[in-house]
């Protein structure tokens, strides 16, 4: 069965059996991997501002709780589904793990065009769900944060909403809400800035100057905003970006701090979503999504939505090098005609983990009561990122394998060792379908 056929979660987990050879972890757990740990799927009634009552379905999944309480955004899109959900929070257990945070993979989401809401049926939708799944989140159970088409400002009802139901101030339940109602300095572009950590390892390694790489970023939301702009701000030329309803191209470089305002000012100041698209800039070329990821750069940031990068284009990708700052933009089967083609893929897992990682400065904020200034917050980001990229990289490097099974390896040594230290496994399990640990031979960690 091609990819194609097969559901997100399915083709998501496909990545774990290629790993395997190169991970010190038993089939047993890495079977268990294979499958969520809970699924909850809720019906959200929501009283409509004409006043009818319209339900929503919501979903919340726990994919892993072996290294921590489960952690993983919400996202409000018309294609949410179940599968997509699965395959959110699998990639969040292992995004957890290669970045060394005490947290296992969960995501949620709710199958709505969040753009079709008034801000009040907005904020009773997002209290709702939080009603539907109080008893299945907590700090230190299951940490929910932002993801496509949800804010800070859903966060901070979210946080409300649980601390009403729980009769008690719970600022830890939630990242990625206003700063004064608990979020973190640094949160907001904190997915975009450890792409752009990344990026800068990249540059090193191939002692890039900015001004000569041209740059095509997917998408023109949170992710892709604070990519494009760290990236500008340092000289890169960044010719083309997107969002839902196309991109703009411009051969000598876009002036991303304006089209940023641009798309910006089409926010109405009582909504949380643009009105307004990047493709609306016509002094650019207008070019589709599609074009944008053909076209001929040296680095293609897809920060937009999952499978754009799959079998019927991967031939036609010409960046050499991708980073992809999205979840899941490329399919298990694009993988494989990328590697074929000497691509270098800095993997989501690795690539888009800036904003987990700032998360999780957020709940150990809320948990010991102390707020840490930017600067902090930018210096032990960096630190996760550039230590991490490096384990990835040289573990890659070691083993001749490409970026993404070297990550996912890595990821999986650090759940291997953990369930290890539990120890509970290896009583209860018979020695027979052990394998040897060749992970320890490479010394991470
Ligand atoms: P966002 O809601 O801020 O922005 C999404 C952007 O994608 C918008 O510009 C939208 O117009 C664009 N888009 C939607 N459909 C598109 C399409 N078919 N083609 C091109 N563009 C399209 O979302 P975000 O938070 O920037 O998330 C983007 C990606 O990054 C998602 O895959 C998300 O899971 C991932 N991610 C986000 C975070 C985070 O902290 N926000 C962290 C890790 C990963």
């Amino acid at each position: 069965m091609s990819n194609q056929e097969d559901g997100i979660f399915q083709d998501a987990i496909k990545r774990l059996d290629s790993a395997f050879p190169y991970a010190d972890i038993d089939e047993e757990p890495l079977e268990k991997l294979k499958h969520p740990k809970a699924t909850l799927e809720v019906s959200i009634p929501v009283r409509m501002d004409d006043g009818r009552l319209q339900i929503f379905d919501g979903y919340r999944v726990q994919h892993d709780n072996t290294r921590g309480p489960t952690k993983g955004g919400i996202r409000y899109h018309p294609d949410v589904n179940m599968d997509e959900v699965k395959a959110l929070a699998f990639w969040m257990t292992l995004k957890c793990a290669v970045a060394g945070l005490p947290f296992g993979g969960a995501k949620g989401g709710i199958t709505v065009d969040a753009k079709t809401l008034s801000h009040m049926e907005l904020e009773r939708l997002s209290r709702s769900f939080i009603q539907q799944i109080a008893d299945f989140i907590g700090p230190g159970i299951d940490v929910p944060g932002p993801d496509m088409y949800t804010n800070e400002m859903i966060m901070g009802w979210m946080m409300d909403e649980y601390s009403k139901i729980k009769r008690q101030h719970t600022p830890a339940v939630i990242t990625g809400k206003p700063i004064p109602l608990g979020g973190s300095l640094g949160r907001a572009d904190a997915t975009g800035r450890g792409a752009y950590y990344c990026i800068k390892q990249i540059e090193n390694i191939n002692k890039w100057n900015p001004r000569d790489i041209r740059v095509a970023v997917q998408g023109f939301g949170n992710v892709a905003q604070s990519v494009a702009l760290l990236l500008y701000n340092d000289g890169y030329k960044v010719v083309a970006v997107s969002d839902s309803q196309g991109g703009i191209f411009n051969e000598q470089g876009l002036d991303i701090p304006r089209v940023i305002c641009g798309k910006n000012e089409t926010k109405a100041l009582n909504t949380a979503y643009c009105k307004g698209s990047v493709a609306h800039f016509m002094n650019n070329g207008a070019i589709t999504n599609q074009e944008l990821l053909e076209l001929d750069v040296d680095l293609l940031v897809p920060a937009a939505l999952q499978n754009q990068i799959h079998a019927h284009n991967a031939e036609r990708i010409k960046a050499p090098y991708i980073v992809e700052g999205a979840n899941g933009p490329t399919t298990s089967e694009a993988d494989s005609i990328l590697n074929s083609r000497g691509k270098f893929v800095a993997p989501d897992i690795l690539a888009n983990a800036g904003g987990v990682t700032v998360s999780y400065f957020e709940w150990v904020q809320n948990r010991s009561g102390i707020s840490w200034t930017l600067e902090e917050v930018h210096t032990r980001l960096r630190t996760i990122m550039d230590t991490e990229f490096h384990n990835v990289y040289r573990l890659a490097e070691r083993r001749g394998i490409d970026m993404r099974c070297a990550a996912y390896a890595h990821g999986l040594n650090r759940i291997g060792v953990a369930i290890q230290s539990l120890g509970t496994h290896r009583y209860f399990s018979e020695p027979h379908g052990q394998k040897a640990h060749p992970g320890h031979a490479d010394g991470l960690d």
